[in-house]
């Protein structure tokens, strides 16, 4: 799939240039958005099983503040970079934006494979991490969350971390809990869920009905989960899934043409999202190569596993039939494969808009944690509805009057925001 040699963080400032000219910037608010405004590196010392140490690289990349405190995800991935990470900090300034909620943008990772660590290891590298940031972060600078590879436990944890070196109870640190211990209902559903909320949206845009449509989808996780979920519920029929074959270390994609059963197949899926294989074809499932689900005869893709998964290479595998892509994942379609899909009027929902679902709710979180009362589920998913709803009209909207692509105007509304917002303060 993804070209390993290109480079997220290139990519999500090109995007940004673009805009930047689009809304004709000043020259020290373009250096300013395009960059971070601070970054954290650290080594993270812990102690193995064995008794050994190990030593892992660690991130925490701020990118701006000037809307809110910051907020973004914690990935555990060895191929992590921190120009992934600086990537993905700058698109949460822009997801929080674009949905309109008062924060900012960051991002952390670790350089670690969890496949190949015990629990208790898992949780010395999460207690790790927030020594190595404790005065950095908080609820009034910056709230971490759950993102690849990491959940509602190492939030826990890292939690239990903050409190014990600050001396006091602060939920609001974290998002992405378990509830119970200051976790949202729907927070789970809350990306899958978002992303079927702008799919809905779309669909009426496109003249279609959800139950006349066919979906293929890229990575088999949290996001994959209940987009297909909601999905469903819905109409639409999903043919094909991928996932990454962590014992043969490719991707894989499982086909149905007549539509995949969710519940069947969660059953054999382990908890990174992985299926397994020789199970899924005792099913009935068809095994195939791991780029297939980009080559479907299907009116919708969502990609939702990585960055970089539509490139120029493979954007020309993808059928005529597919008219909508709803990007589930961060940054998984190149720029020049962007292009392409322009051409060809395939209309697409940008990833800080179509997967802003799970910030929103972060959000709704931190609110219930901070008035210590907790919503029904009904009533966290509504709240999400509207919220992602009234954000895609706003950026069809813009799409519609200035004759842009979502991707675009979804850039337009945000950037012009957060630029807003650095001028108010007089930073720049
Ligand atoms: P996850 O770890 O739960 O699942 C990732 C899935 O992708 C797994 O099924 C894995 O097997 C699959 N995968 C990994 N490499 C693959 C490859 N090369 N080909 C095909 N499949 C592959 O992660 P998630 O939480 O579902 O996140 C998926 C994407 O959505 C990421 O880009 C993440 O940054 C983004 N995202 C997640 C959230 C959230 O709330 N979880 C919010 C916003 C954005």
């Amino acid at each position: 799939m993804a070209s390993k040699s290109f480079n997220a963080f290139a990519m999500a400032q090109a995007q940004f240039d673009k805009v930047a000219e689009l809304l004709g910037l000043d020259p020290a608010t373009r250096d300013m958005l395009r960059n971070p405004m601070r970054e954290y590196h650290f080594s993270l010392p812990v102690r193995m099983d064995d008794g050994s140490f190990r030593v892992f690289r660690g991130y925490r990349v701020q990118h701006n503040d000037a809307r809110g405190p910051g907020k973004g995800g914690i990935r555990f991935h060895p191929q992590e970079t921190v120009d992934t990470v600086r990537a993905l900090s700058m698109w949460m300034t822009w997801k929080c934006a674009v949905v309109n909620i008062p924060l900012g943008g960051s991002k952390g990772g670790v350089v670690c494979d969890p496949h190949h660590l015990s629990m208790r290891e898992q949780e010395n590298l999460c207690r790790a991490w927030v020594r190595a940031v404790a005065r950095d972060v908080g609820p009034v600078l910056d709230v971490p969350a759950p993102d690849v590879m990491t959940s509602s436990q190492h939030m826990l944890w890292m939690l239990d971390e903050f409190e014990r070196i600050h001396g006091g109870k602060y939920p609001g640190f974290i998002t992405g809990k378990p509830v119970g211990m200051g976790g949202s209902l729907g927070r789970t559903e809350a990306t899958g869920y978002g992303v079927v909320f702008t799919i809905r949206e779309a669909l009426k845009e496109l003249n279609l009905r959800a139950q006349d449509t066919l979906a293929s989808v890229q990575g088999f996780g949290n996001v994959a989960q209940y987009a297909i979920e909601l999905y469903r519920q819905l109409g639409g029929t999903v043919v094909c899934v991928s996932c990454w074959d962590q014992e043969a270390q490719e991707a894989v994609s499982f086909r149905n043409q007549k539509g995949i059963e969710l519940d069947q197949l969660r059953k054999i899926t382990d908890r990174f999202g992985g299926i397994d294989r020789k199970k899924a074809a005792s099913l009935g499932l068809e095994v195939l190569p791991g780029d297939v689900w980009l080559e479907q005869e299907v009116d919708i893709l969502i990609p939702a596993a990585l960055e970089n998964s539509i490139t120029a290479d493979n954007v020309n595998t993808i059928s005529r039939r597919v008219k909508l892509i709803a990007e589930g994942a961060n940054g998984p379609t190149t720029p020049d494969a962007d292009h392409v899909l322009k051409e060809r009027g395939v209309f697409v929902i940008p990833d800080f808009l179509a997967n802003a679902g799970g910030v929103t709710c972060s959000y709704l979180e931190q609110v219930q944690s901070n008035m210590n009362y907790f919503w029904e589920k009904d009533e966290v998913l509504s709240k999400l509805d509207v919220m992602m709803t009234s954000a895609f009209l706003d950026v069809l909207k813009v799409s519609r009057n200035r004759k842009l692509p979502m991707r675009d105007s979804a850039y337009v509304i945000a950037v012009e925001r957060v630029a807003r917002a650095c001028h108010d303060r007089g930073w720049v």
